[in-house]
């Protein structure tokens, strides 16, 4: 089954949005695999955004990363990395559907929340980063009531 990482951000964090973003994840379907709440350093974001190192606004993203504790999750389901990106929203607030995360609860882009892989094999490079360790080994026993 297809897994992503998704991250709070720590203004996610910070303005208390944990339970309403996990809700969101589970109410759909999908399985939570592995959470924790984590302050991470310069270099850590550095590499997990290491695609974006060349862009202007890759200093000012570091820092907002590192600003304080994120949650760090891997959630499994069918389709995950698209449907996921679905329901996190357009990456500009201002163009992010209500309804999405971000529709919901930003609007500035340097402020945007939540991320979420941008494929299977960015989920799968992101999961190794931040869960050297692994993650959960479980199945929902919901699953014949989510899946047909
Ligand atoms: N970002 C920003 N300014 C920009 C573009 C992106 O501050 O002009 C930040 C924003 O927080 C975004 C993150 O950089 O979520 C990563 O950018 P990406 O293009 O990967 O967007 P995402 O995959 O998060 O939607
Ligand atoms: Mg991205």
């Amino acid at each position: 089954m297809e897994q992503t990482f998704i991250m709070i951000k720590p203004d996610g964090v910070q303005r208390g949005l944990v339970g309403e973003i996990i809700g969101r994840f589970e109410k759909k379907g999908f399985s939570l695999k592995g959470l924790k709440l984590v302050n991470v350093e310069q270099p850590f974001a550095e590499k997990h955004y290491q695609d974006l190192s060349s862009k202007p606004f890759f200093p000012k993203l570091v820092d907002y990363i590192i600003s304080g504790p994120v949650v760090a999750m891997v959630w499994e389901g069918k389709n995950i990395v698209t449907t996921g990106r679905k329901i996190i929203g357009a990456t500009n607030p201002s163009d992010s559907a209500p309804g999405t995360i971000r529709g919901d609860f930003a609007i500035d882009i340097g402020r945007n929340v939540i991320h979420g892989s941008d494929s299977v094999e960015s989920a799968r490079k992101e999961i190794a980063l931040w869960f050297p360790e692994g993650t959960a080994n479980w199945q929902s026993s919901l699953h014949p009531w989510i899946y047909e």
